[in-house]
């Protein structure tokens, strides 16, 4: 039997970011996948796959020209499901290519099967051929990631009532699609779709959605949906899912109403795809949705010597956090120093418009008794938003009166997700309104938006102690 240093379950970002690392420190190095690739729901299902979808919709709709040239506009005017499809195949395959060169130049040996603890130090690998082979190591790391949840109400069948990874599957554009479940997931698929002029219907249990954002920033997107004539369910629960024949579903909720539509996409939700580990074997136990308790700080579990990292560990479950977790987790597992991260990450939705977000937003800063000022810039009011044609977007900072700190920075629209970083830069650097006052920023950039935002806060400000 093989042993190794450490052994790591899963290739996605957390599983693909611990091994690197721990082979950087020249440990040995074992990563299981049972994917027919590396990579992950990363790679395969989710956050690659669903930002090559939105890049060629948004490309092929001509959606960001439609400021100029109107709604009607259009690149291609019959766009398939094969056009869709296309360009993600050559965008994963050439991710995976990327993967395994790391792999490969960093010594990390990589092999294909199911892994389960037969005890605490032994793990079995099923491969492909039903052959059973068994390893052992000083350490684990534990990156399966999640799997879409798929309650027994819904009678998925791969073809018109579809879950997040099937979705990608889709042989037909649909005309109509109700996406039920209003979270990241839900609401990127919803606007995707809505672009590429599919009418959306979004159902939401809750009264409101993304409630973890700015309130203010919510409810601007929320406009712009409906604008855009998606219509929004909310407080709506699903009382029964039906398919009546091809392309024809329907979904009764709770309050009488129905919603007749092509496709079903459920996206409410996902699992710790922690089934098949066998973690009795190993003493380790789940929560209600299958996944690891860790300690916050070291990512280690109550077992000694493994450790989780990833969305198998809950919140914030983005590719990003998990990248950072499978490294600090790598770090802590073989005793190397390890820094804790900065205090604010960035959220990123994909959505159309997109959402990006640092820090604490207005409610939290209320919630907390912390006196504070706020400025807000549109995109519309920036050079580079006329020159792009832009009739949305808005940038949203949060300041403190006592210290003049940014406390928070929440911008929906065009290029949120890249601009986000400097307002991340400025707050985990404790810098202050003077920043973007004093400051000469390119022109025309939307990025001038953070010296509008900060002028127009500073208009409301108590002037600077000396
Ligand atoms: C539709 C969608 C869109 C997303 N968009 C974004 C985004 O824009 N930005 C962002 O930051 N995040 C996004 N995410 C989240 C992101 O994909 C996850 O946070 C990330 O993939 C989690 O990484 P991970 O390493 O924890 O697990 P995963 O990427 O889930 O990888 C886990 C791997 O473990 C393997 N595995 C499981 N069990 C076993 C076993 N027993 N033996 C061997 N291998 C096993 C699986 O096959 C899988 O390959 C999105 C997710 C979805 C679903």
């Amino acid at each position: 039997m093989d042993h190794f240093d450490l052994i790591v379950i899963g290739s996605g970002p957390a599983g693909r970011r611990a091994a690197i690392q721990a082979a950087k420190f020249g440990r040995d190095v074992l990563v299981i996948e049972r994917g027919r690739r590396v990579g992950g729901v990363s790679v395969h299902t989710g956050t690659i796959p669903s930002k090559t979808l939105r890049e060629t919709a948004l490309n092929l709709t001509g959606w960001r020209e439609r400021g100029f040239y109107g709604r009607a506009y259009r690149v291609k005017k019959d766009i398939s499901a094969g056009d869709l499809r296309a360009r993600l195949h050559i965008t994963l395959d050439h991710e995976v290519e990327v993967l395994e060169h790391q792999f490969a130049r960093n010594r990390v040996r990589t092999l294909r099967g199911e892994a389960k603890f037969v005890d605490a130090k032994t793990i079995e690998v099923l491969g492909d051929a039903g052959e059973v082979l068994q390893y052992s190591a000083d350490r684990f790391i534990i990156a399966v990631g999640t799997k879409p949840f798929r309650p027994d109400y819904v009678p998925f069948d791969g073809e018109y009532i579809l879950d997040s990874d099937e979705i990608l599957e889709l042989t037909e554009l649909p005309r109509t699609i109700a996406v039920i479940g209003a979270g990241v997931i839900g609401v990127e698929y919803a606007t995707i779709f809505s672009a590429l002029d599919v009418k959306v219907t979004l159902v939401e249990p809750r009264d409101t959605m993304l409630d973890f954002l700015d309130h203010e920033l919510v409810q601007d997107f929320i406009h712009e949906l409906r604008d855009r004539g998606i219509a929004l369910r909310f407080g709506s629960k699903v009382d029964k899912i039906t398919k009546h024949g091809p392309a024809n579903c329907e979904i009764e909720l709770a309050d009488g109403r129905l919603v007749r539509t092509n496709v079903v996409l459920f996206a409410a939700g996902r699992m710790g795809a922690t089934g098949s580990l066998n973690l009795d074997a190993c003493g380790l136990e789940v929560d209600h949705r299958g996944r690891l308790k860790v300690d916050a700080q070291t990512f280690q579990t109550n077992v000694e010597h493994i450790f989780a990292a990833g969305d198998v560990i809950g919140f914030p479950s983005l590719a990003s956090t998990s990248m950072e977790q499978g490294r600090i987790a790598a770090c802590h597992a073989l005793g190397e120093q390890a820094y804790d991260p900065p205090e604010y990450f960035p959220y990123g939705i994909y959505a159309v418009p997109e959402i990006s977000t640092v820090g604490m937003t207005e409610e939290e800063v209320k919630q907390r008794g912390i006196p504070y000022e706020c400025g807000i810039a549109r995109f519309r009011e920036t050079s580079r938003g006329h020159i792009m044609g832009l009739d949305s977007g808005m940038l949203k900072m949060i300041f403190s009166l006592k210290t003049r700190r940014l406390l928070g920075c929440h911008i929906v629209g065009e290029g949120a997700t890249e601009l986000v970083h400097i307002g991340q830069a400025v707050l985990n650097l404790r810098g202050t309104l003077e920043y973007f006052v004093e400051n000469t920023f390119n022109y025309p950039t939307l990025a001038e938006a953070y010296k509008i935002a900060a002028l127009d806060a500073w208009n409301r400000m108590p002037p600077m102690e000396k």
